[in-house]
């Protein structure tokens, strides 16, 4: 039976990208894949907006985001982690695992983090103390956005890194690596890039590779120094998922093609769609309008219905999978993610079979109504 994957990852793959996958190995040490790293490496610079180095990883997003504390930084080092939610949250552990001494800021689940903060902070650090910022563009957990470019600009002329947790951001939110000089940036294969998960995206600015000279974090396989050698050569430190690389080229075409205004304008339609049916239905949303994720929408339960419930029924009666609530939102709100090889039409099959939902579990909707304020969205805007 055909399944609707609207989670906010992995996100469902276009057929011409999983035909990609299916082509015959190759030697990794070889011309023909030295050839599609090569390229494959272009075509995510051209989506990072950087000429700065981009390594991939054998990993997921997480693996990433190790690899972006284990890189750049050491035990000791001081970091200030903005946290709007669960993701902001794992960052941060990450670095108090690896012995960073860590300042967080937690901001209620569902608002951004400010920018002031960064600034007042770094600002009264005249010795240089932090060595790092650690943001999430966009909070998976809450459908929050943060504005990237005013946290960058807050720094000022402190010397602390901006390290960006961009894992269901890149390729779906505007994100300028180098105007906006975002030092390192994170993202993973299966959210905006629309290919099966298994390799995670690190760019590093020439500042980074500067501390990276002076980090004592403990590292081997997730030495970016080793990768960006063996780069060089055309190659990956260690064996890489090749049908991930054929499938990326595939789907790095698809950017090429659209451009990347395109996408980043599709995306923003394809939440207001979905906000505007889901409000229509009475629904309550995590994320305020200013704040709110091009990516995924996360929306609270009615009063006294299980999100679980919710996310079961829309799974067995209708095959449409929704994400759950995480942490603290957990069996209180749902997650739709609309990032990647999604269009208009199939937020609507979202909202009809929501709607379905809701009435079968008691939630006074009337049938129609939030199909119809996502319909005019799109019917507002031909
Ligand atoms: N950060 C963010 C913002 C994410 O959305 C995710 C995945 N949901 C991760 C990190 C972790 O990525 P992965 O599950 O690929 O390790």
């Amino acid at each position: 039976e055909k399944e609707y994957l609207m989670l906010p990852g992995p996100t469902p793959v276009p057929p011409r990208v999983l035909r990609a996958m299916s082509e015959p190995l190759v030697n990794h040490r070889g011309p023909s894949f030295k050839k599609l790293i090569e390229e494959v490496t272009e075509g995510i610079q051209y989506v990072y907006q950087t000429k700065n180095d981009v390594l991939t990883l054998p990993s997921s997003g997480t693996g990433g985001l190790e690899a972006a504390i284990v890189n750049f930084l050491s035990p000791g080092d001081k970091v200030l982690a903005l946290s709007i939610g669960a993701f902001g949250e794992r960052f941060a552990t990450i670095a108090r695992n690896y012995g960073c001494i860590v300042e967080q800021i937690d901001y209620e689940w569902g608002t951004a983090a400010n920018p002031d903060d960064v600034r007042t902070r770094l600002s009264a650090d005249t010795k240089g103390e932090y060595k790092a910022v650690l943001v999430t563009h966009n909070e998976t957990s809450t459908g929050v956005a943060n504005d990237l470019k005013a946290i960058s600009e807050a720094r000022g002329n402190h010397p602390a890194l901006l390290l960006v947790d961009s894992v269901s951001g890149l390729g779906v939110m505007d994100a300028k690596t180098d105007d906006w000089q975002l030092d390192v940036v994170v993202t993973a294969a299966q959210k905006g890039f629309m290919i099966p998960p298994g390799v995670a995206f690190v760019s590093v600015s020439p500042r980074a590779w500067k501390a990276y000279e002076s980090s004592k974090a403990p590292k081997f396989y997730w030495d970016l120094g080793t990768a960006k050698k063996y780069l060089e050569k055309g190659q990956t430190s260690w064996t890489p998922p090749i049908p991930q690389y054929t499938a990326l080229k595939e789907a790095l075409k698809i950017f090429r093609d659209k451009g990347m205004d395109y996408i980043f304008t599709k995306q923003l339609y394809l939440r207001d769609i979905t906000r505007a049916g889901v409000k229509a239905m009475g629904l309550k949303l995590v994320a305020a309008d200013e704040v709110a994720s091009a990516a995924v929408t996360a929306v609270w339960a009615p009063e006294g219905i299980e999100g679980k419930l919710i996310n079961k029924k829309m799974r067995e009666e209708y095959n449409v999978v929704v994400a759950g609530g995480q942490k603290k939102m957990e069996n209180k709100a749902f997650r739709i993610g609309h990032l990647g090889y999604v269009q208009h039409v199939d937020m609507l099959v979202v909202i009809a079979a929501l709607e379905m939902c809701l009435l079968d579990l008691g939630y006074p909707v009337e049938l129609g109504k939030g199909v119809k304020a996502a319909q005019e969205v799109i019917m507002s805007r031909k």
